[in-house]
Formats: structure tokens, sequence, C-alpha cells
């Protein structure tokens, strides 16, 4: 049974106290916090078997190529990939889009068009505007709606046979907002379109299903999802990353080297150029196992009571807005009227309540509704509903020394 005293026992910095309070961490959305278990496979590795992979014979290599590629099986056992060649662990969700953008440049022409969300992060915006001007595709935008859904009419219109990709968020990270991506996938399919879905924000609360979602690449960061910073994955169908050219030269992604020619190595070391994050990989194959024992039936019903009574909780507060009220993640973007955004999360600071404020990587969305930013209050399944009474006290404290 879910017992949320005990899992948040399992995590130590959830004890510790900021100026003097205890700490209510609801910056969930810019990073998860560890586990005991990660820490311990963190520890475990740097205290037993830390040596280089792939290359060595003797006995620590062989053990630490082991735990990494059974890292990699379990990572593909959790998305459900077809082959574990088609799991590429990455420094992130960054890296894994600009493997594909930059692979990408290689495979599109001038006049090709390419739709990306109004609702994305940074990431997922720039490298495709790298790509566009490398190739002179032409970036075409779903726009957003005040609700902070989709416009999928407007999608659809979007489509025609000069569209070659589609990329999109599963979840918003500035709003928390569900994207239809089945639908996304399945219309941008019909054009033979591929899509790129970025599960950064989903994968916390989501346990996606890549070869059932039929989507072209998936990609996520292990540190939004209990594990370590430094490490994520890219999911690509086989005929895909085969398609597309490598990312970095190095070592470890090659067959043969001469200076006259280099063969590359086959799946997934094509694309994992130098040593990896291996201590990195084999705790994310660890935070992976920790999601799955709590069960993701429960980490969504804790989040799901969690954003119901935040939500009703913070609208008894005057002059607060919320952005992006559709179906959503355990996210809540808001705002006080009359407040920037920076001085209410100090003041949360000095209460010790973490929350994020800014415009969370995803300007365009902050230029939708014409504001600097919001302060976000991202929830997690460790969280409570006493951290958000916290949570409401404090925001009226500093609505009263703010106005
Ligand atoms: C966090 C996040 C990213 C970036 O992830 P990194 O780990 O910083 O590479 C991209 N997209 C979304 C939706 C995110 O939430």
């Amino acid at each position: 049974m879910f017992n949320v005293d005990e899992i948040r026992a399992d995590f130590p910095i959830l004890n510790r106290e900021v100026h003097g309070k205890k700490l209510v961490y609801f910056d969930n959305g810019a990073t998860s916090q560890t586990p005991q278990v990660v820490i311990d496979a963190i520890v475990d590795y740097y205290s037993n078997y830390n040596a280089n992979i792939h290359r060595g014979v003797h006995t620590l290599s062989q053990e630490a190529t082991d735990k990494y590629e059974e890292a990699r099986l379990k990572v593909q056992k959790h998305f459900n990939a077809k082959q574990s060649y088609e799991i590429i662990l990455t420094t992130g969700t960054t890296h894994s889009i600009n493997i594909v953008a930059s692979g990408f440049a290689a495979l599109l022409k001038e006049g090709d068009e390419v739709i990306v969300s109004a609702l994305e992060h940074h990431s997922n915006i720039v490298p495709w505007q790298m790509l566009c001007e490398k190739t002179g595709a032409i970036l075409k935008v779903i726009p957003m709606d005040e609700d902070g859904s989709l416009r999928m009419d407007v999608y659809h219109e979007l489509l025609n046979a000069k569209t070659k990709l589609v990329f999109c968020n599963h979840v918003s990270n500035a709003l928390g907002t569900i994207n239809p991506i089945k639908e996304i996938i399945h219309a941008a399919h019909k054009f033979g379109a591929y899509v790129l879905i970025d599960g950064a924000q989903a994968v916390p609360h989501i346990k996606p299903d890549v070869q059932e979602l039929d989507v072209d690449f998936y990609v996520a960061s292990a540190h939004k999802m209990c594990g370590p910073t430094g490490v994520g994955l890219l999911y690509g169908k086989e005929e895909l990353l085969n398609l597309l050219p490598p990312y970095q030269g190095g070592g470890e992604m090659i067959e043969t080297v001469t200076f006259e020619k280099t063969t590359y190595a086959g799946l997934p070391h094509k694309f994992e150029a130098g040593t990896p994050n291996i201590c990195g990989g084999i705790a994310f194959g660890a935070a992976i196992d920790y999601m799955n024992e709590i069960g993701f039936e429960n980490i969504a019903k804790q989040e799901s009571e969690l954003l119901a009574y935040g939500t009703e909780e913070l609208e008894k507060i005057e002059n607060l807005k919320i952005y992006g009220t559709t179906n959503k993640a355990s996210v809540i973007s808001f705002n006080i009227e009359g407040i920037h955004p920076y001085d209410i999360g100090s003041i949360l600071d000095k209460l010790g309540v973490a929350v994020r404020t800014g415009h969370h990587c995803a300007q365009p969305i902050m230029n939708f509704y014409c504001i600097p930013g919001t302060v976000r209050a991202s929830f997690a399944f460790y969280n409570t509903k006493e951290e958000i009474d916290v949570l409401v006290a404090s925001l009226k404290r500093a609505q009263m020394m703010l106005s």
C-alpha cells in the first residue's frame, strides 16, 4: 500500500531545513529528489567497481559493463522498446534532441516543413531552428489556447506532404498540459512525417509505451524521475536511428579507423561516442526500479489528489491566477496580481518553500499570456497536502508583505 510517510523516509533530503524551516520541495519539474537506493547505487559504483566499460578484459571493467548494459535493458523494458539497441543513453533530453536535430540536417532540403508546438521548452525549439537555418526547411508552430491546450484543429491544417518532422512535448513543463500525443503521432504518420516526443516532464508521472504510441523518437532525462543528473535517453525506431548519421565522432562509436576511412559501430554505440556517464546510467536503472516499485498508478493517484487540493486551496487566494487549466500533470503555474513572480519565489524560499519562478525555458508561452513569468509549484508523489498548506500560508504572507 502507498504510504507517503514511508516513501518520504526514502529521501534523505526531505529532512533538511532551509532558513530554519522544514524544506517544502515543490520544484520537482526542474529536478526530482533522489531516493536512498539511487544514492546507494552511485556510492556502490565508485566504491566497488569503478572502471571504464566495453573495452576492458579485467574484472572491474566487465562488472561495470554488465551493470551499464543491465541499466539499458531496464530503460528498454520501462519504455517498452522492441530492441535494447534502440535505447541510446545520452546526457539528457537536450542532448537527445540535438542528436536527432543534427542528424536530420543531412536528410532535409529547402522548402521541407517541420512543425513545433507553442508549448515547447527551449531545448525543443532551438535545435530545430538551427536545423532550419542549416537546411532551408520552414518551421511552423501549432498555436495554443488560453487554457494551455494546443489548437489541434490548426495542427491538422498545418500538416501536408511537405511536412517531414513534428516535435512536441508529452507534458508541458511550464503549465503541466498533457498533450494528445497519440493523435499528433497518428496524424503526422498519415503524411509520412516523423515525430519526436519530448517526454522530460512526462516520465515522472506516466509510464510511456513507445511501441503502443508508435512514436519515432522519445527523449527524457533521468534527473526528473528520481535519477541523477547528466544522463537520459534517446529512443528511436531502429530503421530511423540507422538512417541518421552519427552526432559526435570519437572512441566507442567506431568499427574500424584508418586515416583513409572510418566505419561506424552499429546501434547503440554509433551515438555513444566517448566514455559515457557510467555511474549515472547504472543509477538511472536503479531509479526506474524504484519508481516501478512505488507503481505508476499509485504515483498518479497521489499526484492527482495533490493537484486537486492545491488548485482548490490556491484559488481561494485573492487575485491569484492559474495558467493552464486543461488536462494536466501535477503542476500549478500562477501569478498574484501586481507582484513579480521572482519576489514571491524569494519570500517563499525564506519560508522554506522551493518553487520555480520565471519563464521556465518556455518564453513563447509567457509571451502568449503577456507576462514575464510565473510561479510554478510542481508536485511529486512524495509531497503531501500538509506541504500545500504551508505553501498557501506562505503565499498569503508574501502577499501581505509585497502588496
Ligand atoms: C527539463 C526539460 C527539458 C530539458 O531537460 P534537460 O535535462 O535539461 O536536458 C526539456 N523539455 C522539457 C519539457 C523539460 O521539462
